[in-house]
């Protein structure tokens, strides 16, 4: 009886992989854009360590926006800063809509826009896209769509969203935005309340973390740094380990969106990883 019950468990749980590897998966593949940068390469051993373990050292920031496409459908993750970004910020110089249109995709072909946070820098062009469907952590959408949003939320974008105008699915673990495994959100958070990250499957780069801010610069992940202006310590150090369990265990490419050293792992636009 025993060995029978082991039998179907294995076919049960081999005949759905079997089956879908049979079919054609869609492609995936992953393109980066420049949504801004610093002005000057910032100290970040005060606001970025609540620990002062940074000494001396510089980091040159910059801003990143990624655009993932699934077969003939289109999830862009993260919008950066606004073409109309000041100091101590230098804004885009090409603004989203006008990357697309230079590989004809239009601002309604984009089926999701998924958002790691509700940070200005990471959510400055997302009112250009208010076909798209929002995906964003449920504690993100509590804090955007609150009477009384908290300080630091880039409330204004979102307005439509928040009116019903435009669809919103907010995420309160993991998502699999396209259904098949290719693409996960993954619940991240620390830096702020709902934060999330982004798991892409290529087929020749493999698997590839999209990190928002659950980490800043590389030596901030390296060393399990904290931020002084995050919101949780203890989460950002169990997302931090989340995302270390993942890198190994599927051999995955981390992109730190903030450090120019990792985003220049990927092509320039209009080049995608595959
Ligand atoms: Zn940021």
């Amino acid at each position: 009886m025993k060995r029978t019950l082991t039998i179907l468990a294995a076919g049960a749980s081999l005949f759905p992989g079997f089956a879908a590897s049979a079919q054609t998966a869609p492609e995936v593949s992953l393109a980066r854009f420049d949504c801004g940068t610093s002005q000057v390469p910032t100290v970040v051993n005060q606001r970025f360590s609540d620990t002062y373990a940074y000494g001396d050292l510089k980091i040159q920031f910059v801003f990143s926006c990624y655009l993932i496409k699934h077969g003939d459908e289109y999830l862009l993750w993260d919008t950066g800063l606004p073409p109309t970004a000041v100091a101590p910020n230098v804004a885009p110089k090409v603004s989203l809509v006008d990357y697309l249109a230079k590989i004809d995709v239009k601002p309604e072909q984009i089926k999701y826009v998924g958002i790691s946070h509700y940070h200005g820098d990471h959510t400055g062009q997302v009112a250009s896209f208010p076909k798209s469907t929002l995906l964003i952590g449920a504690r993100e959408w509590d804090a955007i769509s609150s009477p009384k949003p908290p300080e630091g939320v880039n409330v204004k974008p979102f307005e439509s969203w928040i009116k019903g105008e435009n669809k919103v699915e907010p995420q309160a673990t993991d998502k699999d935005v396209f259904g098949d495994g290719s693409v996960i959100m993954l619940r991240t958070p620390g830096h702020t309340p709902g934060h999330s990250s982004l798991l892409v499957k290529l087929a020749q780069m493999g698997p590839v973390i999209l990190s928002g801010d659950m980490a800043h610069f590389r030596e901030n992940y390296d060393t399990d740094g904290v931020p002084t202006f995050n919101f949780d310590r203890a989460q950002t150090v169990a997302s931090i380990e989340r995302i270390k369990g993942i890198v190994k265990n599927q051999t995955a490419t981390l992109i730190i969106q903030h450090d120019a050293r990792d985003v220049e792992k990927l092509p320039v636009f209009p080049a995608f990883a595959k």
